[in-house]
């Protein structure tokens, strides 16, 4: 899928030849180009290097059998740049060991190529009794973190904890490490992911992981929702695409394009949950995947702020996304097997000035994923939750100049995401391959300046 063409002037000037001459001469960020998904392209522009020594790296040799893999510690071969590089610490149980991420990582630093990709690999600090081995699992984060901030053109480092019980396959890793070794997660930088010890299954096609699914996507005339709706249906899904009534055109026009269903609903009606469920019900066996992306900002300072902006903001960004699951659990309407994945904020996780309303309810869409992660895990179901940072998005061109031009340097990638980013982070955790992904927030931010 092409880029959203860029409206970012200053992106624009700096790769001119003057203007990048001008950058390197004022030190001024010169943002790289991020390299994204293209379906029959390589997950990766270079090999992956694989090191560490715990319980995970045999397995993940074989799940990334068709990934071109260097195993011998020995860095990139040649001349030619890395990929990524994905280090197993489940095997660091005291301090001293944790040397091994310097060991490993250091040397690979200058050898890696754009959009690189670096994964560490842990297990799960919270489940672990003994007290050394949690201490240090839980320094990965740190380093994890920090090493994110000091890499160049694209590259990304992220941490994944592994639940310590989890089999020997380790198949509930497999759909994390193809989103985070590819384009697809171009805009996430410097995340944590939590993996159950489910297992999963693989898709057929790794190109269609959605393939047979039924998928509602919320606010989908535009944005971010338009995105979401063309990734999940590129991904294989039937998608149903929800917007308000006086959406309609833009909305016929988002269904036409994937090929889905076009659902005029304002997600606030009391009787919205009991109209999916009668179509899902009516024309498809239920429905897979629920993605609550409809939102709204309403924007003033507390102290000025009417009751009319409070109560709107919460009604669609809090109260609806909880409802709507609520409905269409009642209704017997949400497949067993299935996901929902909800849409926070940065400004959830951070706060903003302006957005009590707004970050509140970004805040309790978190809350929704921790309190129902262990009711939905009785009907293995998942529920998981995308924060993005800046997107360029109509919402986001509204922005006055400056500020917009902050909100999107300020961050390790140096430059705003695009809708893709956030839809492509959407779609890994639909999959029915994520099956032991849940409880997640994932922020799609570019490792902002902005929040933890
Ligand atoms: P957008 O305003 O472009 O699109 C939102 C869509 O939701 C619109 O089509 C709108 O008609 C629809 N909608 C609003 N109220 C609705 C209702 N009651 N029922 C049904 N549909 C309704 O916004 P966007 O930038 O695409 O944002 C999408 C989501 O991402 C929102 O939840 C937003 O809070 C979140 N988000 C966006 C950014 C960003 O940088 N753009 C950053 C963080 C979070």
């Amino acid at each position: 899928m092409p880029d959203a063409p860029s409206t970012d002037f200053y992106a624009a000037f700096v790769k001119s030849g003057p203007g990048s001459f001008l950058a390197s001469r004022l030190g001024l960020p010169q943002p790289p180009v991020l390299r994204r998904y293209q379906a029959g392209k390589p997950a990766l522009a270079g090999p992956v290097l694989l090191g560490g020594k715990g319980r995970l790296v045999e397995p993940v040799r074989e799940l990334l059998a068709d990934y071109d893999l260097v195993v011998n510690n020995g860095g990139a071969r040649g001349a030619e740049k890395l990929g990524g590089a994905v280090f197993d610490a489940t095997g660091i149980t005291n301090i001293d060991d944790l040397k091994s991420l310097y060991e490993f990582f250091g040397p690979q630093i200058r050898s890696l190529g754009n959009s690189a990709r670096l994964v560490v690999l842990g297990t799960t600090p919270e489940l672990i009794e003994d007290l050394d081995e949690h201490i240090v699992q839980r320094a990965l984060e740190g380093f994890t973190r920090s090493v994110a901030k000091e890499l160049r053109d694209g590259a990304t480092a992220q941490l994944v904890y592994v639940h310590p019980d989890a089999a020997t396959g380790a198949s509930g890793l497999a759909s994390t490490l193809r989103f985070l070794l590819s384009g697809k997660s171009a805009y996430v930088d410097a995340q944590v992911i939590r993996i159950t010890d489910k297992d999963a299954a693989a898709p057929a096609d790794w190109d269609k992981p959605l393939a047979g699914k039924v998928a509602l996507v919320t606010g989908a005339a535009r944005g971010i929702g338009a995105t979401i709706a063309e990734v999940l249906s590129r991904d294989g899904a039937h998608v149903i695409a929800a917007d308000i009534p006086a959406a309609g055109e833009a909305l016929s026009e988002v269904a036409n394009k994937v090929g889905g269903t076009a659902l005029p609903l304002d997600v606030t009606a009391p009787d919205a949950g009991a109209k999916i469920a009668e179509l899902v019900k009516s024309r498809h066996s239920g429905l897979d995947i629920v993605v609550n992306n409809a939102g709204i900002t309403r924007d003033k300072l507390l102290a000025n702020m009417d009751e009319g902006k409070w109560n709107s903001v919460m009604a669609v960004n809090l109260k609806a996304p909880k409802q709507l699951v609520d409905d269409l659990l009642a209704a017997g309407a949400l497949n067993e097997g299935g996901s929902v994945v909800d849409v926070s904020s940065i400004a959830g996780i951070a706060g903003n000035r302006g957005q009590t309303n707004y970050g509140a309810t970004k805040a309790g869409v978190i809350g929704i994923v921790d309190a129902y992660t262990p009711v939905l895990a009785k009907k293995n179901i998942t529920i998981n939750a995308v924060a993005p940072g800046f997107i360029e998005t109509a919402m986001t061109a509204a922005i006055p100049l400056a500020t917009r031009q902050a909100g999107r340097l300020m961050n390790s990638l140096q430059q705003g995401g695009q809708t893709v980013d956030v839809a492509e982070t959407i779609a890994y955790f639909a999959a029915p391959a994520s099956a032991a992904v849940t409880g997640n927030v994932v922020r799609v931010c570019g490792q902002s300046l902005l929040g933890a």
